[in-house]
Order: structure tokens, then sequence, then C-alpha cells
């Protein structure tokens, strides 16, 4: 197909208004067919013999290792299982440090001594495997000569299956390490970050008396944020495709003003998209929950019910995949990145995060009882102090080249990470501050305490502030600047870490106390008030997005990590090699190597949009403001020769000098840009990236600017790009 001037957009705007919503016929209860594509607890008790089931439960529930003599048995199991469904091959699906998943696949099919094919599946195929993972980025961990590396089963988040279009596949979701012991993937550190978590949450739990919880996980609900354009369209634009967002492209007359997008009527071809994209996603026993218009046109959102933070960051992936491959067949791009278009809000990933017993308790959950409020008061003062002390590494968790257009701009949260309460909380922990516990009751006050010296604490504040970075939302805190299209493993792995340590501190600082005669009830008051004046900086109640809050915030000694370089520089500081080493989360090593790939993903990811602008305005915006040029040209020469002269002539020469000096500004800008990139070539990869980021970008940025100006101007017809309100207005 070979297309000129606008006839692709033309073609792409014909195909877009013939589309019809794809039906899929499905009558059934969501209950008949949830969880039917995994190998749930139903299909275990009724496959393994009962003190193999039991024995696996038990792994699962509270992370232990698995039984190796029991692997047989359940490789039996899941291969019987999985050939029943349909499967033909196996892999062990893990999450590289590409921040997204891979797999590769081998068939149970083998021929035995005598020819016969048969189905094989053994335990050591269940539990561990070798792929030649020579290409993954190790950031310099794995010498190439030593590549190897193993996956293996990680038993806490379910099997399952996937289905292709002439097939079927079983996938063991595994972790990913070196032969020695290094962490290669992103859900080690997670797993990790865990245990750490729930030793030290035990600790702080037994102090209260709690003698039953044997465990504590993170729980994770991620609110999925999107965009989704139609496909003819994002074939038409290359930035797209290479870079996942436009690079350029004028605003639209009409964006996101009127405001009628957000929890809007949801058109019936994305609905149709969503409702088959959460039939795939219930089969594979992924709770997705919610579904809303968000506040961009084109954009939406999808949240599960919150799950155990590792089998949450497995579902988030797998949320993910099925969006992408259930768009395309609705003719739909899935746009996961954090901006893909300029002028609208961009996407974000709002990381719901608290803390659960294995007996179910929420530890974040204001009480019933003075105890438990009190213990409520420890855990949230262990939250606040992790989140202060280590706000430079949650900003190292989520940055990305998208996510620097995110944070700082006025529609996310901003780079400074800081924490809000609501009025009720901040009003308890104000008059705990000042030692007068008579001010802590609030108008919301449901729990009444009798005994002296414990506060009360307001049951249900739902009061908002969309502008934190961390926000308490009543039972849970809201990590809302993580990427939209970012693996939750690392900002996790990082909050378990920070949240972790401070459970410790505060453990010790309380069991000090009552070891010199205290009461815990007072020893736990006396830390508490202490945390509260230590971690008061990091509170935040005000709007994040106002110029004072920058000013403010650096009065107050906060971060503000404005880019990506200067974010992942936080991973080279002695509190990062602290923090890490003591919780187990990354190794030295292994924090050296997350910050070589993390800079150098920076540096790829810009090198790759610098490319596809250069490319665009080179190849598709020159060419087409040079035909609009010759063709004011031509009709001036027409004019003249019929003999006119002055103000007609002049007003379209002064049409044409326009044109032309865009053209030349064009032209500038890029070389202004080569002359950016050529200086920002460094062998010191921190210097290579902040010059990306502060020399290059803005070279880009002027370069879409005469680009945008030349949209406004040049001949429709001849303008080859699909336009934003093309884009993001019609599906
Ligand atoms: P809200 O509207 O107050 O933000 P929702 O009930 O809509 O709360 O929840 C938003 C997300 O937070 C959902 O994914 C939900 O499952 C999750 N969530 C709720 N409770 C918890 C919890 N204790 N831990 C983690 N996530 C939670
Ligand atoms: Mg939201």
């Amino acid at each position: 197909m070979s297309m000129t001037g606008n006839q692709g957009r033309l073609w792409a705007i014909g195909e877009v208004t013939r589309r019809t919503p794809r039906t899929i016929p499905n009558g059934k209860k969501a209950s008949e067919y949830f969880g039917c594509n995994t190998f749930n607890h139903k299909v275990m008790s009724d496959k393994l013999p009962n003190d193999v089931y039991h024995s696996l439960i038990e792994t699962i529930k509270e992370g232990k290792k698995l039984d190796q003599s029991i692997a047989p048995m359940v490789a039996h199991a899941v291969k019987e299982w999985a050939l029943e469904k349909g499967a033909t091959h196996y892999c062990h699906w893990f999450q590289p440090n590409t921040g997204g998943t891979a797999e590769k696949h081998d068939t149970f099919l083998t021929v035995d001594s005598s020819g016969e094919p048969l189905e094989r599946f053994s335990a050591s195929q269940l539990v561990q495997s070798e792929p030649d993972a020579s290409s993954f980025p190790s950031g310099g961990m794995r010498a190439t000569f030593e590549a190897r590396g193993y996956t293996a089963w990680d038993p806490s988040s379910p099997i399952f299956i996937m289905e292709g279009p002439n097939g079927r596949t079983l996938c063991i979701p595994s972790v990913f390490i070196s032969y020695h012991g290094q962490a290669l993937d992103k859900k080690t550190p997670l797993l990790r970050s865990v245990e750490y978590l729930s030793e030290n949450a035990l600790r702080v739990l037994r102090i209260f008396g709690n003698t039953s919880a044997t465990r504590v996980v993170a729980t994770l609900g991620p609110e999925q944020e999107y965009f989704l354009i139609d496909e003819a369209f994002f074939a038409l634009r290359p930035d797209l495709v290479s870079a996942g967002r436009t690079v350029i492209g004028a605003r639209p007359p009409k964006g996101q003003e009127l405001e009628d997008q957000y929890f809007g009527s949801i058109k019936s071809r994305i609905l149709g998209f969503m409702q088959e994209a959460e039939y795939e996603l219930f089969k594979l026993g992924i709770p997705v929950k919610t579904r809303h218009n968000e506040v961009a046109p084109c954009q939406f959102e999808s949240a599960p019910v919150f799950e155990n933070v590792d089998v949450a960051t497995d579902h988030n992936q797998l949320t993910m995949e099925i969006l992408r491959r259930v768009a395309r067949r609705h003719d739909l791009s899935f746009l996961v990145h954090e901006k893909p278009f300029a002028g609208i809000n961009g996407s974000g990933k709002h990381n719901n995060w608290s803390m659960a017993t294995s007996d179910g308790e929420n530890l974040l959950e204001p009480g019933s009882t003075p105890v438990e409020n009190l213990q409520f008061l420890v855990i949230l003062m262990a939250t606040l102090k992790g989140v202060h002390k280590h706000a430079g590494l949650l900003r190292a968790a989520i940055a990305s080249s998208g996510n620097d257009h995110r944070l700082g701009a006025n529609e996310a949260p901003p780079a400074i990470i800081s924490a809000f309460l609501g009025a009720a909380l901040t009003r308890v922990l104000d008059s705990i501050e000042k030692g007068d516990l008579k001010g802590a009751t609030t108008e919301k006050q449901v729990i009444n305490l009798n005994i002296s010296k414990l506060p009360e604490v307001a049951k249900d504040n739902t009061d908002r502030n969309r502008t934190s970075p961390f926000a308490f939302t009543g039972n849970k805190f809201e990590f809302r600047a993580v990427a939209s299209s970012a693996s939750t493993a690392t900002p996790m792995a990082t909050l378990n870490a920070a949240v972790g340590e401070a459970l410790g501190e505060i453990a010790d600082a309380i069991e000090a106390r009552v070891a010199s005669g205290k009461k815990v009830g007072d020893a736990a008051m006396e830390v508490v008030r202490e945390y509260i004046i230590e971690t008061k900086a990091i509170r935040f109640e005000g709007n994040n997005y106002a110029e004072e809050w920058v000013v403010e915030a650096e009065k107050r000694g906060l971060l503000n990590l404005r880019k990506t370089p200067e974010a992942l520089a936080q991973l080279k500081t002695k509190g990062a090699e602290e923090l890490f080493s003591k919780s187990g989360v990354h190794t030295h090593d292994e924090l050296e190597a997350r910050y070589h790939l993390e800079v150098e993903r920076y540096i790829k990811d810009l090198e790759i949009e610098i490319g596809v602008l250069k490319e665009m305005a080179t190849t598709m915006i020159l060419p087409a403001a040079y035909k609009h040029q010759a063709n004011l040209v031509a009709a001036v020469g027409g004019l003249k020769a019929m003999g006119l002269n002055g103000k007609l002539v002049a007003s379209q020469v002064a049409e044409v000098e326009s044109v032309a000096g865009l053209v030349a500004d064009l032209k500038s800008t890029i070389d202004a840009l080569d002359a950016a990139v050529d200086k920002a070539e460094s062998d010191d990869l921190h210097k290579k990236a902040d010059a990306l980021a502060y020399k290059v970008s803005p070279a880009m940025e002027a370069v879409r600017e005469v680009c945008d100006k030349l949209e406004g101007i040049v001949d429709d017809n001849l303008w080859p790009l699909p336009k934003y309100r093309e884009m993001l207005f019609l599906c």
C-alpha cells in the first residue's frame, strides 16, 4: 500500500468508521469460569494425595521451601491437568530486569526408545529450568561466558495456562537466578522483601500480645491506567510504534477541558474490549473488579481486588499482557506508556499497599480496641519513618523516562515524596505530639477509648488528596507515583524493605523501654510520639502541585529528584547499600547491576525517541512542508503572471515566508539536537544520562514545537500523521 499526503489518514479514518464491536458468546456466570486456567486449590485437592496436597498448601501459605520429595507427584498432577486442558507446551514464566515477562516454551512431547510418542513432564522440569538467557540485561553482573542462570518455580504464585490462537501453554511462575545465587530478575528481590517485612512486623505484633500470626505479607491492589486508540492510527505513527508515545503532535481544539470523559458512559466498542479482557483475566484467576473511563480522552482504568504483593505483581503483568492481546482482537492498540500524548493526562499505576497477618488482620486498619489502635499507630509511624528515611530510594524505584513526563507535570504526584494522612489522623498525631490527648477527639469519632494515654482514631477517614504521591486512604496507603508501564515489583520491594527496617527499629525502641520497666502501652506511646516528631517533614496535607510546595519541601530538607538520572543516583548512596543489604533485598553486586541497567535503559529509551523524532521530522514533516511551500509559491507565481501586484501578492508572499521560516527553524532545531546528542556522548553513563535529561530533552522539545506549528498551517491534504483529534476521539 503506497500512500502519499493524507491518504494514510483517510484510509485509517475509513477503517475506524467501519468498525463494529466484536462480540464473543459468553452466557456463563463468572464464578463458573473464574480461575479455570489455573492450577488452583480445587484442582490440587482433586489431583493430589491428601498429604501432598496439604504439604503444598502449607508451602504456598507460609512462603516455605518446597518439600522436594513431593515434587514428582505435583509434576505428575500438573501434567495431567495441563494435558486435559489441551496444553502442548510448558514454560517457566519469569520477570527479567527488562520490566516485562519472559518465557521459553518446551513441548511435553518426547519420543521413547521404541519410537513411541508420549507426553512427559518431570519433577525437575517443574522445579528448575535453564533458559539460554545470555541476552537478558544483567547490568554487567553476569559475564556472557558464564551466562547460565536458572529459573526456579515459585510455588506461591498459581501455575496457569495461556491460550494461544492454536494451542495452549502451561506457564510456571518462576524466579530467575544466577548460579552464584544472585537475582537476575525483579521477582526475587520482591520475595526477599516480604520475608524481611514479615520478620519485623511479627516482632511488633508479639509486643502487642499477638501469638497466633505466623507471617505478615504485604498486600497490593494496583489500579492500572491505559489508553486505547484504533490500530489503524497506531500503524501510521512511527513514534507510537517505536517509542510508545507521540514525540510530535499539535494539541487538538478539544482535549480534556470539558471533563466529560472521566467516569463517562463507556463506548460500546471499548466496553466490548473490556468485557472480553475481563473474561480472559477471570479465567486466569485475576480478580479484576472495576472498570471506568479516566480523565483524558481514550484513557481508561482497570483495578483488581488486592492480593498478596507477589501474586498481585504477577497478575498485574498478566493484566497488561491480556489487555494488549485482547485490544488487538478489537483492532485497538493498548498504550501503557506514562505519557502517550502531550497536553492531556498521562497514565499511572496507583499501588494500594498494606500489610496483613496470616490471620487476615489488616495492619493499617484502625482498630476497635485501645490496644489495636496503639498497634495501628505504631505500624503507621513505622511506615512514615520508612518513607521518610528512604524517600530517595522510593523515588528511584519509580524512575523511568516515561514517568519523568508525569512527575513534575501538574497532573500526577510530584517528584517530591511526601505522605498524606487526612485531617482526622493528622489531628490525632498533632495531639499526641503536644501531649494533649483530649484534642484527639474528632467529629468522626467512633471508637471510644476509656483508658488514658490513647488517642481516638477516626475510623472512616475518607478525605482525599489526589495530588499526594503517598496517601493514606483509611486502611491502606496508595503509592500513586508508580509508572503505568512499570512492574510493581521494584517499588513494592523498596517500600517493604523501608517499612520492614522501621518496624524492626520501632520494636527495638519499645522493647528497650519495656526492659527498663515501662508498661507496653506507655512505652509504645512514647515511641510513637518520638516518631511523630522525627517524621514530621514527610507529612504534607496541602496541594502537591503548588509552586510553594517545592519551596517548602526544600526548607524541610526533602529531596526533589526531578528526573531519572538524579533519582537513580540514589541507588549509589550509602543509605541504599545499607538498607538493601540489611534486608537482603539486593546484594552489593545486584544493587550495582540494578543501577547500571536502569541508567542504561533510560539512555536507550531516549535514544529511541531521538531517532524516531529525527526520522519523522526529516522524512515526513519536512517533505509535507516543502510541498505546501511549493503550492504557495506556485500561487504567488500565478498572481504575478496575471500582472497582479501589491497587497494581494504581498500577503501570500508573507505566507510563503512564514512556511519557509518554519522550515528553516526545523532544520536548525534538528541540527541543534544533533549537536546536543554528540555533546552528550560519554563513557560515563551517569553523565550521559544527565546530559540527555537536561540538554537533549529540551532540544527534542524545540524540534517538536516547530513540527507542531507546521501542523497548524500545512494543508491538511498533505499532512501524513494522524492528528491528536483523530487518534483520541475516533474509536
Ligand atoms: P478506594 O476507593 O478507597 O481507593 P477501593 O476499594 O476502590 O478503595 O480500592 C482501590 C484498590 O485498593 C483496589 O485495588 C483494592 O483492592 C485495593 N485495596 C483495598 N484494600 C487494600 C489493602 N488492605 N491492601 C492493598 N490494597 C487494598
Ligand atoms: Mg485512579
